[in-house]
């Protein structure tokens, strides 16, 4: 049972194997192959029918002979054997010498004795065997005693048992023995012939298959051309032939059909390829007029920038000088002896006089940094000592307002950085004098930390705190705008430029540093300046030394 599963495992194997391989044929193998294995399975089975007809009628012929020669051979010995002549019987035997494929014959009497014997010399051993088979102890009844006929056969012999009748009763048993040669001697004329036609057919079937297969293999093989030809070249204009009116003519007509889809549909793209091209290229060339005029534009409004920074450099210059010169000439006349009168008049004209020229050089500053002209001095300065120097400065201006200026600076410490000191001046007179400015009552304070203070290096924060009028987040995001201004901020307003807060701004940019603002309308500003300095001396004073 396991053996029978494991072979249809292995035919099935087989089968898969087969299929597989098949699957992968060309075409045109293909259809040879169905019609050659067709040809081939068709005359297998006529041959077998043939070859089983003729097996079936030779020994039907070949019974029909034994048992003419029995039924001879028992009429011409009936006599012989009834009165107990059995050497004419022998007589009788000798002449079965011209069949050559009878190779034994017995008689045997009523009781099974056999009386006469006929053995052909030829093949002895055949004979042997073939007895042995026969006369075995169960066929024994066949012939002692059987009334009826009895055949036997196998693949090397055919015997027959017959019964002798006289007057009605058994009086003895023929047997004869033959070979099956005159069948094989047929049959392998007959399986000679069946591989000869076999062959011719095979030969014929592969002649037939190449002209058979050529309708059906030939247009799908050009099909299959035409498609690579298309996917290769991506010439849709091309079509395939169409042959015959089948399936494959569908085929043909539907693939023809789709090549004129693609073909359509190429041709709108290429179109609108073009067409786009067309429009990248009008908007290339349009945006390249639209650069060039905007650089053109870019360098008149730089040489009109140039120019208006060279006008206001020159002129707060030409300004500042005769200006000096007024002041210096007034502070002479202070000094003689003037009315009470006089001597304000003269103090108004100072004033005026510091204010303007104050106001020019504000410009004068900022017309130099946006013109690039401006360059950052360097000296060794005590930081902390320019803190309170400006505080002290502006301390008299805060007390005027009523308005309590605190300097919250290290008492223990010094700071010797190496920097521009009169711009860090000025980036503090402007946030503190803005802070007085803008705060009508309450406290402004000054500050000065060493976020991180290593032995070449100091990252030091400024900060100017005030309890004034604060500002909106709208105001906070233009306030270093140039000229800049909040409507309605009070007295402050009126004596301002806009330009302050912007040179702050820009000084701080050109030390490297970074300036925060944190402000709320009605609670005050604070102003963060947090910048790198080179660190030439700190010098922390012991407790004592205070
Ligand atoms: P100005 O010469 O007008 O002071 P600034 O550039 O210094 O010009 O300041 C611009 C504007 O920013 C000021 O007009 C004011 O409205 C606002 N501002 C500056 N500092 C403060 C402050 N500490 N508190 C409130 N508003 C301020």
């Amino acid at each position: 049972m396991l053996e029978i599963v494991s072979l249809i495992r292995l035919v099935f194997l087989f089968g898969c194997l087969v299929i597989q391989f098949f699957k992968d044929l060309s075409i045109k193998v293909k259809l040879t192959l169905v019609i050659m294995l067709s040809s081939f399975v068709l005359l297998v089975i006529i041959s077998s029918i043939v070859l089983v007809t003729e097996i079936y009628t030779i020994r039907t012929t070949l019974t029909q002979e034994m048992r003419v020669l029995a039924s001879s051979l028992s009429e011409n010995s009936r006599q012989s054997l009834v009165l107990g002549k059995y050497s004419e019987i022998d007589t009788l035997f000798a002449s079965l010498i011209h069949q050559n494929n009878i190779h034994a014959a017995y008689f045997f009497d009523s009781d099974g004795v056999p009386v006469a014997e006929y053995l052909q010399q030829h093949d002895s051993r055949f004979v042997l065997q073939a007895l042995q088979s026969d006369f075995k102890e169960a066929h024994k009844s066949f012939w002692i005693d059987s009334t009826a006929e009895k055949l036997f056969s196998d693949f090397k012999h055919f015997s027959l048992f017959t019964p002798v009748f006289y007057d009605g009763r058994r009086i003895g048993t023929l047997y004869l023995l033959s070979d099956l040669n005159r069948i094989y001697g047929h049959l392998s004329v007959v399986i000679f012939g069946m591989i000869f036609s076999l062959m011719v057919m095979i030969f014929l079937s592969w002649l037939l298959a190449g002209r058979l297969q050529k309708p059906v293999s030939d247009p799908l093989l050009q099909l299959a051309g035409l498609m690579e030809d298309v996917s290769q070249n991506k010439n849709y204009s091309v079509r395939a032939e169409k042959v015959n009116g089948d399936e494959i003519g569908t085929l043909v007509e539907g693939f023809n059909r789709m090549l004129k889809q693609i073909e359509l549909h190429q041709a709108s793209l290429a179109g609108h390829q073009l067409y786009l091209e067309q429009t990248v290229s009008d908007r290339t060339a349009e945006l390249r007029t639209a650069v060039t005029a905007l650089e053109q534009a870019r360098q008149q409004a730089d040489t009109a920038n140039e120019a208006k920074s060279h006008f206001l450099s020159r002129m707060t210059h030409e300004l500042r000088t005769p200006l000096i010169g007024v002041l210096g000439m007034n502070e002479l006349l202070t000094r003689t002896s003037l009315t009470v009168q006089q001597q304000e008049l003269v103090n108004t004209v100072q004033k005026s006089g510091e204010q303007l020229l104050y106001l020019i050089s504000d410009v004068l500053d900022f017309s130099r940094i946006e013109a690039g002209k401006l360059q950052l001095e360097s000296s060794v300065f005590d930081l902390l000592q320019v803190v309170q120097d400006v505080g002290d400065l502006l301390s008299l201006q805060a007390q005027t307002k009523e308005l309590s200026l605190l300097i919250d600076i290290p008492s223990n410490v010094t700071w010797k950085v190496k920097a521009d000191e009169t711009r860090i001046r000025q980036i503090l007179v402007n946030l503190i004098g803005n802070s007085i400015k803008f705060t009508s009552k309450g406290s402004i304070s000054v500050s000065l930390n060493c976020l991180k203070c290593s032995d070449s290096n100091g990252t030091f924060v400024f900060e100017v705190t005030d309890s004034g009028i604060g500002m909106s987040a709208e105001v906070k995001q233009q306030i270093f705008d140039v000229f800049y201004q909040v409507d309605g901020t009070g007295a402050g307003a009126k004596s301002g430029t806009g330009l302050g807060l912007a040179i702050v701004k820009q000084l701080v940019d050109l030390m490297g540093g970074e300036l925060n603002l944190f402000s709320t309308p009605g609670q005050g500003s604070r102003f963060q300046v947090t910048v790198d300095l080179p660190l030439v001396e700190e010098i922390v004073l012991q407790k004592g030394d205070c």
